[in-house]
């Protein structure tokens, strides 16, 4: 019957489930990836985040935020973390621990419902840091596809943590070693790196604790969960991380390279269904573009350290002033939680200061503040996300790393690169506005913008029809289809 036909198509049609993990950085590509295979009309997908974002987005961006479309929905698991561990910044060794720990059974349970609807899971694509789900996928006979979100780059770094374990490099042998120049320890044996020291691997080999969770996560993550999956999924280009890749590859030889994606997604129509869908977690001031609209082009420093980065007030005041005394326009995105255990709180008279040529904010839209031509220059905390939308845009940056793999990616903006200069985290106020005033009219600055538009196009031409990233994207999506045959 036309019914059975019907209930036939569907079942063949290839239906992915979708694990972020539970943080801006990582939400933002993998929604923008399944928005992708969306928009190619014969995908279904399943998007799953924390009971705990679930809530966020809808007071972010309303209740139809999660409401989801015509082959493309939302559902939640828990992340078992307790509810006092909710105010404030997310605690990412806390919450890499506990949804390592719980949520695989919610994710099979999730799987068999839909086989037992008739809408049969025909593949998973898991981050990177939930690579737990190769576990119960592979016990229900699903494939998975695992994406890192970080760069090429860092992704490398986490790959050598068993090795610097095995090598004696870490863990620390105790605190001082974080500050008596071990750490600028040249690191010439990691093959696809070049001019790495031990300071620039992710951050979390920067412990004395052999039983670190976030060391021995990432072992596990890179040594025991990546090699199971399918394929790994990597957002970043060939032009830019080749000898990364390459190394990379030696190991996980499937790699779907197909970065920038928030280049890719322009291919999505505005009219696609899915187009509504957006992932920001905090709400998103709509000044902030309109004010870029009232200054000169080039003229404007944007300075924001993404959804999870912590600073103490000293470090907030010493920015604040090596702003103002730049006398450059600026528009500054101040998290709420910017500042560790307090209410981020901007100096005294800063306000007043620099009024007339300074916005403040609580949560942009990042893509479009890049994209707009007052934007001169970025100041920022070197989230993968953050690099890959600054170079998507051809904005130089001054680089504050933090943690995680910010410190790899500042490495390679500085001195592979050429788009970045770095500031340190004990920066005085008199070092921000140096190194602002280079930025915004220097001769550095000027290279370092010529430097920035040259990745622009190559971004451009990695993701143009016969691209690297534009073909590998071909490939996944006839990979992941195949699955469901
Ligand atoms: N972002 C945004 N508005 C903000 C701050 C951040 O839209 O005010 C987005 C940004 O565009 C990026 C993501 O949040 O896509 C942050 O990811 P990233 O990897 O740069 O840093 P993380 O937040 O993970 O440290």
């Amino acid at each position: 019957s036309s019914g059975e036909a019907a209930a036939a198509a569907a079942a063949a049609a290839p239906h992915a489930v979708f694990l972020p993990f539970p943080a801006q950085g990582h939400v933002t590509p993998m929604l923008r990836l399944a928005k992708l295979l969306h928009a190619r009309g014969s995908f279904r997908i399943t998007f799953v985040n924390t009971e705990f974002n679930h809530a966020r987005l809808v007071r972010s961006r309303g209740p139809g935020a999660v409401r989801g479309v015509d082959g493309f929905r939302f559902e939640t698991i828990p992340d078992a973390l307790p509810q006092s561990d909710r105010d404030g910044t997310q605690d990412v060794p806390q919450l890499c621990a506990s949804t390592r720990l719980t949520c695989g059974p919610p994710l099979k349970e999730l799987i068999s419902r839909h086989s037992a609807a008739g809408d049969p899971v025909t593949c998973v694509v898991a981050d990177g840091a939930m690579g737990f789900a190769v576990y119960p996928a592979e016990e229900m006979g699903i494939p998975v596809l695992i994406f890192f979100t970080p760069s090429a780059g860092g992704v490398l770094g986490y790959m050598n943590y068993a090795e610097l374990v095995r090598r004696g490099y870490v863990p620390l042998k105790d605190k001082s070693y974080l500050t008596n120049g071990y750490l600028d320890t040249p690191l010439d044996w990691i093959r696809g790196m070049k001019n790495i020291r031990l300071r620039d691997i992710p951050s979390f080999i920067q412990t004395t604790d052999p039983d670190d969770i976030m060391l021995n996560i990432n072992i596990m993550q890179s040594e025991d969960d990546a090699p199971r999956a399918f394929g790994i999924i990597l957002n970043t280009f060939d032009a830019l991380e080749h000898d990364a890749l390459a190394a990379i590859r030696s190991r996980l030889p499937n790699l779907y390279v197909i970065g920038p994606i928030s280049l890719l997604s322009h291919s999505i129509p505005p009219t696609a269904p899915s187009s509504s869908i957006g992932s920001n977690l905090w709400k998103e001031d709509n000044n902030c573009i309109k004010w870029l609209y009232t200054q000169v082009a080039g003229s404007v420093v944007y300075v924001n350290f993404g959804s999870i980065a912590v600073m103490t007030r000293d470090q907030l005041a010493e920015f604040a002033w090596g702003l103002a005394a730049t006398k450059s326009p600026f528009l500054w995105v101040v998290r709420p939680d910017l500042v560790g255990g307090d209410k981020a709180v901007l100096p005294e008279g800063f306000v007043k200061e620099t009024e007339g040529r300074g916005l403040l904010a609580e949560w942009c839209n990042q893509k479009a503040v890049l994209a707009h031509p007052a934007v001169g220059g970025f100041l920022s905390h070197c989230g993968w996300n953050s690099t890959l939308e600054s170079i998507h845009q051809g904005v130089p940056m001054i680089c504050w790393p933090f943690f995680a793999e910010q410190p790899t990616n500042c490495r390679y903006l500085c001195t592979e690169w050429g788009m970045g200069m770095e500031i340190g985290s004990d920066a005085t106020r008199g070092e921000v506005e140096r190194m602002v005033r280079e930025l915004m009219g220097g001769e550095k600055g000027r290279e370092m913008r010529e430097k920035a538009r040259e990745w622009k196009l190559k971004a451009r031409e990695a993701t143009e029809p016969s691209g690297s990233s534009f073909v590998d994207l071909e490939r996944l999506v006839e990979d992941l289809a195949s699955f469901s045959k």
